[in-house]
């Protein structure tokens, strides 16, 4: 196996790796020299002058055969997932590195929702990587057209596939994307069965599926705290804690969706910064006016919106909500990982 079979692209001296788990202060990496272990060369660092590396990166080390290598630099990654640090102070931190393709999954049976979907292209496409639109769990429907069309509005000419884990329904359509030394990423809330799949794509279990995971008798599978897994077939797939958060931020943008009735309005008015007091050609006011819009909800709307503009306010809820992420991935590590 070479660095090539990892996915690397392009040329470079000295030895080149690739970050396959991100632990506190360790490093799982694979290469031309097999798997092994390595280290940040503190300096380097810390000094600020390099990018903490994440999974899917590629890094140069020193190689040291028997204990932990030294890594001394992040390359320029191709593509990247990054998400706000919960910690104390708000900056981005990488969550996933150098995916070909983000598989955006959505189960058919109750999962479906276009707002979401939505959210997920768009973070698909700032990462740099291509979209494939995955629909699941294609035995527990009858008729998936509807749905169908429904994405062909949000997402026209992002390849979509109607899959199932259980019967295979669909996955040799997949084909194109599933080339030794590519590489994916998931995207789909919890139990929209990305987990089945990638036991699909493995031809065997290596990931838990319902988020137990499975003991054998000499105590945790080896893959437990992987968090890129090259299969036989030369594909990579990358599940980080990290991506899951993610795609769990939909929780705390809701206002949206539970406002649609109202937002609808929005955007029609003659003047762009109307208030929708006493301007002429108001829309929000004729749309009151005609019965089109409740009272009450309008009032509550604004309400809302009145409050988030309150800065106090955001930053309360900010650091809510960074302390939430934070409780959730710790509770998600001891299930998961
Ligand atoms: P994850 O949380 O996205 O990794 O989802 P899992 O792979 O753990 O699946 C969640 C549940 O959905 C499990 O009970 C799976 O057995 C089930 N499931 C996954 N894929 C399919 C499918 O194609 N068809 C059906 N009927 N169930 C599925
Ligand atoms: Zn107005």
């Amino acid at each position: 196996m070479t660095i090539y079979d990892y996915g690397f692209i392009g040329e470079q001296t000295g030895t080149v790796a690739r970050i396959t788990a991100v632990h506190r202060d360790r490093f799982g990496i694979a290469g031309d020299f097999g798997e092994g272990y390595a280290r940040l060369k503190s300096a380097e660092y810390y000094a600020g002058n390099e990018v903490f590396p994440t999974a899917g990166d590629f890094v140069t080390i020193d190689y040291i055969k028997n204990g932990d290598s030294r890594i001394l630099s992040t390359l320029p990654r191709r593509t990247v997932f990054n998400r706000r640090d919960p910690g104390p102070i708000p900056r981005e931190q990488a969550v996933a590195a150098n995916f070909d393709y983000v598989f955006i999954m959505q189960s058919l049976n109750h999962n479906f929702n276009p707002k979401r979907l939505e959210r997920y292209l768009t973070l698909a496409w700032q990462s740099g990587a291509t979209p494939v639109i995955l629909l699941t769990k294609a035995d527990l429907v009858e008729d998936y057209w509807e749905y169908l069309t429904q994405v062909e509005r949000i997402a026209a000419g992002v390849s979509t596939h109607v899959v199932s884990a259980r019967t295979g329904y669909g996955l040799n359509r997949l084909g194109a994307y599933l080339q030794p030394g590519k590489t994916l990423v998931f995207l789909g809330s919890s139990g929209v069965g990305k987990s089945s799949l990638v036991n699909t794509l493995a031809g065997r279990e290596i990931m838990a599926v319902g988020g137990i995971r499975e003991e054998d008798s000499r105590g945790r599978h080896t893959t437990t705290h992987r968090q890129l897994i090259r299969l036989e077939s030369g594909v990579m797939i990358i599940d980080t804690p990290g991506m899951r958060e993610l795609a769990m931020w939909e929780t705390t943008e809701g206002l949206s969706d539970a406002f649609a009735d109202v937002e609808k309005h929005l955007g029609r008015c003659r003047f762009s910064d109307c208030t929708h007091t006493k301007e002429p050609g108001c829309a929000i006011r004729a749309a009151l006016e005609a019965g089109e819009l409740e009272l009450s909800r309008w009032e509550s709307y604004r309400k809302l919106k009145e409050e988030s503009i309150d800065k106090d306010e955001m930053l309360r809820r900010k650091r809510e909500w960074s302390k939430n992420v934070a409780k959730f991935s710790k509770d998600r590590k001891k299930e998961i990982w």
